[in-house]
């Protein structure tokens, strides 16, 4: 079989998860869960990436925004606390629509803070290729405001955040967003809690460098700390160690069957060890999962 042929079988594999992903989206009501967290931070669910929303004296601020298909939504859930024109600062954590569509909505009001690669991005045309989606130019206040390159420390309602680039993870551009009086940390999509991750190879993304992040953020927090990731529901330090210990054994597994010259159709044909059964259950399947850590490892 072509190199084509295989990389074509690859590709349908992952759009048929990512449909599946989206059929069970669409079928939800478009409203936030809201889930309080400690101190003055509440967790809101919706359709995309999950938002952390940090109430205060001196206005609120919000890491994440949604798709804008939320933003109505999320006006009604800033509405308790002086609503959206509240929002004195907004974080992306990267550029992914699903987490920075809402900065149309937002971004009339508020500063907007992301990696110095995020506003590079959304400056121009962006595709995700495997799921053919494209993202059009953004309008200058729905860009980020500022922008850093290592690391930008933010204070404000007593909380300091840590808003620190790890790199070439999920994306070229990513945040985590620690909330060190509050002991919470926002992972962006460098941590899908319970699932197999997406991981955007084409614009930046590398399995193994995600691993090496997860590691990293494992070293700064403690066992009382509430991590909130991308997606999926709240974790906490073990459930990232678990999710590291996935990465690290899933990636080998990949790389013993390449060594041995397997096609990534032989790959999804032979599949992951059982450990790793409940991690398809998300919005990645295996054979998904199995493809994309088989770029990953090509591209490095
Ligand atoms: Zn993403």
């Amino acid at each position: 079989m072509t190199v084509l042929t295989r990389f074509g079988m690859a590709l349908f594999l992952i759009i048929a998860s990512l449909q599946v992903y989206g059929a069970d989206h669409h079928a939800s009501t478009k409203a936030f869960k809201s889930i309080p967290l400690s101190g003055s931070v509440v967790l809101l669910r919706g359709k995309g990436g999950n938002i952390a929303l940090i109430k205060g004296e001196q206005g609120l601020v919000m890491v994440d925004a949604d798709y804008k298909e939320m933003s109505a939504a999320l006006e009604d859930v800033l509405e308790g606390d002086g609503g959206v024109k509240n929002v004195t600062y907004l974080i992306n954590t990267h550029w992914h629509g699903d987490h920075t569509q809402g900065n149309e909505l937002v971004g009339h009001h508020a500063q907007i803070v992301a990696h110095d690669n995020v506003r590079t991005r959304l400056l121009t045309r962006q595709e995700i290729k495997l799921f053919g989606m494209v993202s059009e130019p953004y309008p200058e206040h729905a860009l980020p405001s500022l922008t850093y390159s290592k690391k930008l420390s933010l204070f404000i309602n007593g909380e300091s955040f840590d808003i620190v680039h790890f790199p070439n993870g999920h994306t070229d551009g990513d945040s985590v967003v620690f909330m060190k009086e509050s002991n919470i940390v926002h992972m962006g999509d460098n941590f899908f809690s319970g699932m197999f991750p997406f991981v955007d190879v084409a614009n930046g993304g590398d399995v193994m460098q995600m691993a090496d992040n997860v590691a990293a953020v494992l070293a700064r927090i403690d066992d009382d700390t509430t991590v909130i990731p991308g997606h999926g529901t709240l974790s906490d330090k073990l459930g990232l160690a678990e999710f590291h210990e996935m990465l690290v054994g899933t990636t080998d597994e990949v790389k013993a069957m390449m060594t041995a010259g397997m096609t990534v159709e032989q790959m999804q044909s032979e599949g992951l060890s059982l450990d790793w059964e409940d991690w398809a259950n998300g919005l990645i399947s295996a054979d998904a999962w199995i493809a994309i850590i088989a770029s990953s490892l090509k591209a490095s």
